[in-house]
């Protein structure tokens, strides 16, 4: 009987995943397709609800799990076949080395999300405008000290690709609410200068002192909400014209800006039904990983032997992709003793 467990993904639900299973004394084998660990998280600058550092925060996970003895990590490798069942699968790797053969009891699939390219949005002037950047793309600025300087204003995006169903995906995107705020009080800290405009549809932030946080953002930093869809973004001069309805009292509204973000859609994994065709599990109608049961097996997919872990479920925050690692490990660890 095999003993191991072999995780696709290195993000932090996989982090989690492969640290629980070495702690209570199995062997996890984790795979990334990149060159190093950390996935999404690894890119972001400070995380909410309480402005942590990232960057501190994903490479101590990193190291705990590169120094336990019970976890072996390969970087730029991917699952290429999956034969057997639960308890004694059989995996073929593709490794920079060559292919590797492994014996495994089970399965944690954590291949985390992948960030929308919203260029279908062309009424917003993204990749026509420098000026019009993404959420992910607003960290790198921020991570690289390249804020909008002296009195600027930014406008924040909300809902670009989620709650769309004619464009986009029909889903709430869950975080996005969220980490606006957050960029926005990061804009305000680094320069108090600028004003900051954040346009929403409604607010969605359930999560322990998420609530509390965007009201932060508000009464002590002044950003601005403003209720309703924006219906243009337009290039003037060196400006931008953000166009849009405020639905509150029904007049139209325009802000100039120097910078518009774009809360993207978090979207299933690139590659993700073509790894669910290797594993023989199920997608949902978009492309997430299915969950065998949504309330009381969040972790158990369509297989048995076969685990999901974090946001290649659904889109999730840094805490709900680790207590679902969490819970995979020790659903894996029952096939491993
Ligand atoms: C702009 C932005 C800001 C955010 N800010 C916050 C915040 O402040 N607080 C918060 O709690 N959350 C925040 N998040 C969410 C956070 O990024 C996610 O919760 C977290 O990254 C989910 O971790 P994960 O392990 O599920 O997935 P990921 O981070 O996506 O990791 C998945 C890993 O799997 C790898 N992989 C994928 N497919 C394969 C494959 N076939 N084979 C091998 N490896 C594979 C990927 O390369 C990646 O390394 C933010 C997200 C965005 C987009
Ligand atoms: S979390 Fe907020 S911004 Fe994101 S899709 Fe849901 S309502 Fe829109």
């Amino acid at each position: 009987m095999a003993k191991k467990t072999l995780i696709i993904g290195g993000g932090i639900a996989g982090i989690t995943a492969a640290q629980k299973i070495a702690q209570n004394g199995g062997t996890a084998l984790l795979i990334e397709k990149e060159g190093h660990l950390g996935g999404n998280f690894a890119k972001l600058t400070y995380t909410f609800p309480v402005l942590a550092d990232a960057k501190g925060i994903v490479t101590r996970e990193i190291k705990t799990a590169e120094e336990l003895a019970g976890i072996e990590i390969l970087p730029r490798t991917t699952l290429e076949s999956c034969r057997g069942e639960a308890g004694n699968f059989t995996v073929e790797l593709g490794t920079p080395s060559g292919r590797r053969t492994e014996q495994v009891a089970a399965i944690v699939v954590a291949a985390g999300f992948h960030y929308m390219e919203p260029t279908a949005y062309t009424e917003y002037a993204y990749g026509r405008s420098a000026k019009v950047v993404t959420s992910l793309e607003f960290e790198k600025m921020a991570a690289e000290g390249r804020l909008p300087q002296g009195p600027a204003r930014v406008v924040f995006v909300h809902c670009v690709g989620s709650r769309d169903k004619a464009k986009g995906y029909r889903y709430c995107s869950k975080i996005c609410c969220s980490y606006s705020a957050k960029h926005a009080i990061m804009l305000k800290q680094a320069n108090p200068e600028a004003k900051a405009y954040v346009f929403y549809i409604d607010i969605r932030a359930l999560g322990k002192g998420y609530e509390e946080f965007i009201r932060e953002a508000m009464e002590k930093y002044n950003v601005r909400y403003i209720r309703g869809r924006v219906a243009k973004v337009i290039e003037s001069g060196d400006k931008l014209l953000v166009r849009a309805e405020d639905s509150l009292i029904g007049n139209p509204v325009e802000v100039e800006a120097d910078l518009v973000v774009l809360a993207s859609a978090m979207e299933p994994p690139q590659g993700s039904r073509a790894l669910a065709g290797i594993l023989g599990i199920a997608t949902d109608e978009y492309g997430f990983f299915r969950e065998a049961e949504a309330n009381v097996r969040p972790c158990h997919s369509s297989k048995e032997g076969i685990f999901l872990a974090g946001s290649c479920t659904q889109p999730m925050e840094i805490a709900a992709a680790v207590a679902m690692g969490g819970l995979a490990a020790s659903e894996a660890l029952i096939l491993s003793r």
